[in-house]
């Protein structure tokens, strides 16, 4: 498939990325590379750095220099906050650059991906705000005593990352540990390192000192697995598969570093009989189809009410099989390939699943091969699932929903929570008293109430049962990234 034009500063930057540790622009030491490939045509798109044990050991050694002479938290919060704010402006100028880098390497249409630039941006000027607002408190003791709290960063922050949201992601870690005063390695997805690498230069151009934040591209079980279990390393944030965030909690036990873990989703998208259907629609589609399902919080399970049940699912199919799959990098494209060889093979095998289980593929169900090589995957819909068949109870991470019918309220909500994941759940309908007993009723991070998918720096994400611990975003996320020291003044 031809592609559309690329820019000439993105065109330059795919040339030679590189690593950025200590404030320069280096290659692995063992001066290995590893391919990225465009999912758009399947081919190899750049090559990266493969950073090791070894380069993940200089990235820790630079962020603890920085840590230890206090080069950043030394500095007055109101100079934190212009750096933070100017990292910010910094990928709003460069939003065209970027979004055609991550749509490159990600395969999300390129529209969408200015959306997500725009937002990591976001992200860093709402942490811009917070410098000036994270400190400690007096605490009441008798008049012997003077006791207050100082709020101290964490220390050396590991963040890890994956490959569906690749700047949005890097700055929800890096963000609040700059905010708070730590400094950062950062190990994005092997598939998606390429806006994260740029993100480390934008640091630097922005004034974050040398060292204050590192960005390691290579594999998991050798970069990642190496920041994890590194005994300098005071906390990790990880975000990916509940199967590699196990990993990420028994590679921590070492030093007891802090560890923080946003995991997989299989959540319900609920729509009840005096849902506003045409809403509902749009906001069940975009739920479960966005960047090619590929969303931690998709809307997989869509739980329909009996008594709608059928004229949703026919309003529901003909969307589905009117949208346009394409050339990520063209304005009107709607959705991309999914993101990997292993990701295509692994969402077409449970499209399989799901036949062999005895539920009906009522629209797409494979590969779009008519768009060439990329890794493109029909918007698929199943009906007629069951809640405890596979495809309703695992992450499948692609363009593929379950709708599953409910008779009432209470059936949806046990139905809703009957998995081991808790991380978002959407309800759609127009009766008060009816969304607000389901959103107190189901066990997860998130409830959206007639939206789906709503993110904001304000306001905390995160997930309940296996789908991780700890909140970022928002308030919440201050308290992760900070400890509380308290000191005891004797007056007498
Ligand atoms: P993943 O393996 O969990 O990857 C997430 C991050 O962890 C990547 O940077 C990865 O590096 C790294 N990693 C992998 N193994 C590691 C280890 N042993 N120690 C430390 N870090 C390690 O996710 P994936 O393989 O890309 O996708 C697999 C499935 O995970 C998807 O199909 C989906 O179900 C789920 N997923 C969930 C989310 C989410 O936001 N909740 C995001 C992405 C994927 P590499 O890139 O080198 O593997
Ligand atoms: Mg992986």
């Amino acid at each position: 498939m031809a592609q559309a034009e690329l820019l000439p500063e993105v065109t330059k930057f795919v040339d030679a990325p590189k690593m950025v540790i200590g404030g320069k622009s280096v290659d692995a030491t063992s001066g290995e590379m590893f391919d990225v490939i465009n999912p758009a045509t399947g081919q190899v798109l750049t090559q990266v750095p493969r950073g090791g044990a070894l380069d993940v050991d200089a990235a820790v050694n630079a962020a603890r220099e920085a840590h230890q002479d206090r080069r950043w938290a030394g500095l007055r919060p109101g100079k934190r906050t212009e750096v933070l704010y100017k990292i910010g402006e910094l990928i709003k100028r460069n939003i065209s650059e970027l979004a055609q880098l991550e749509s490159l390497d990600s395969g999300k249409p390129v529209s969408i991906a200015s959306g997500e630039m725009w937002a990591a941006g976001d992200v860093f000027r709402y942490y811009a705000g917070w410098p000036t607002k994270v400190f400690g408190e007096t605490n009441p003791t008798d008049d012997n005593m003077f006791v207050y709290s100082l709020r101290e960063p964490v220390g050396v922050c590991g963040g890890i990352i994956p490959w569906n949201f690749p700047l949005i992601m890097a700055a929800w870690k890096v963000g609040p540990a700059l905010a708070c005063g730590n400094t950062v390695v950062l190990k994005p997805a092997e598939q998606t390192p390429l806006t994260a690498i740029r993100l480390g230069e934008l640091c630097l151009e922005a004034g974050v000192p040398e060292g204050v934040v590192n960005v390691v591209s290579g594999f998991g079980h050798e970069a990642g697995q190496a920041l994890a279990q590194h005994g300098d390393v005071d906390k990790i944030a990880f975000t990916g598969s509940t199967e590699v965030g196990r990993k990420i909690l028994h590679a921590s036990e070492g030093n007891l570093k802090r560890v923080t873990l946003e995991l997989g989703g299989k959540s319900p998208n609920i729509v009840f009989s005096d849902a506003n259907m045409k809403r509902a629609i749009k906001g069940s589609m975009n739920g479960v189809f966005l960047n090619s399902g590929q969303v931690c919080t998709a809307g997989t399970r869509i739980l329909v009410e009996r008594s709608v049940h059928d004229d949703f699912v026919t309003s529901l199919l003909d969307s589905t099989a009117a949208m346009k799959l394409g050339d990520p990098l063209k304005e009107d494209t709607q959705m991309g390939p999914v993101v990997s060889q292993e990701q295509l093979e692994r969402v077409t095998g449970y499209i399989e699943i799901g036949r062999s289980e005895g539920a009906e593929v009522a629209v797409g169900g494979a590969r779009a091969t008519e768009l060439g090589d990329g890794y493109f995957v029909q918007p698929t819909v199943f009906t007629g699932v069951r809640n405890d068949m596979r495809i309703a109870q695992e992450e499948i991470f692609g363009p593929v929903a379950a709708v599953i019918e409910v008779a009432d309220v209470d059936e949806a909500i046990a139905v809703a929570n009957d998995t081991i994941y808790g991380l978002a759940a959407a309800v759609w309908t127009s009766d008060v008293t009816k969304a607000h007993k389901v959103a107190r009723g189901i066990k997860a991070g998130t409830v959206w109430v007639n939206t789906a998918g709503n993110v904001e720096p304000s306001v905390s994400f995160g997930g309940y049962k296996q789908s991780g611990f700890g909140r970022e975003l928002g308030k919440h996320s201050i308290d992760t990234y900070t400890q509380t020291k308290s000191v005891w003044v004797n007056l007498r």
